[in-house]
């Protein structure tokens, strides 16, 4: 197969993959089948790889929701009243369904993250991003590596992204 942008060809590949989400950050995938052009680094998932990728989002997003604190949460009625609709509305909504509000369920009931409502409301779009990953600082880029990477290679990052921002974060409390 060609590439369309470069002329070069596509090569199989099964090795680590690292897919960049705007919501959840940094996803890694190893061992799953993709294609890659050999000139421009262009890739082209297999489907096998969309679905992989689709999961690990899925159960990402679903973690980062469940930790934020419960305050952090409006019930139906309060996210129906601040987007001036009704609650069959509300649930009817195909994008909020689809996942352009983040959201979870408390028990039986879908309860919404009144941040992501207010930016729904204002754009249309409600997702923000999870992940602390757009942040640049050494601390928020290691706590994303922990997620994807073994112990070895995480302190690898540590290290190259302190020498690079030549910043090297005090263990809190030591310096005394
Ligand atoms: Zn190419």
């Amino acid at each position: 197969m060609r590439c369309l942008e470069c002329g070069g060809s596509y090569v199989e590949s099964s090795e680590r993959y690292i897919y960049q989400d705007p919501v959840v950050g940094n996803i890694s995938v190893q061992g799953v089948k993709f294609y890659r052009c050999d000139k421009c680094g262009d890739v082209l998932f297999t489907p096998e790889m969309l679905d992989v990728i689709e999961t690990i989002i899925k159960e990402r997003k679903h973690q980062f929701i469940n930790n934020l604190p419960i305050r952090d949460f409006i019930t139906a009625k309060e996210t129906a009243k601040l987007l001036g609709v009704s609650r069959q509305a509300l649930n009817k909504n195909r994008r909020i369904k689809k996942g352009f509000v983040h959201q979870t369920t408390l028990g039986e009931n879908t309860v919404y993250v009144k941040k992501s409502v207010v930016q729904y409301q204002r754009s249309g779009d409600g997702r923000y991003p999870l992940s602390r990953l757009t942040s640049g600082i050494p601390e928020a880029v290691i706590e994303q590596c922990r997620l994807m990477m073994d112990k070895d290679s995480v302190l690898e990052t540590i290290d190259s992204l302190c020498k690079a921002a030549k910043y090297y974060p005090q263990k809190p409390g030591k310096s005394k």
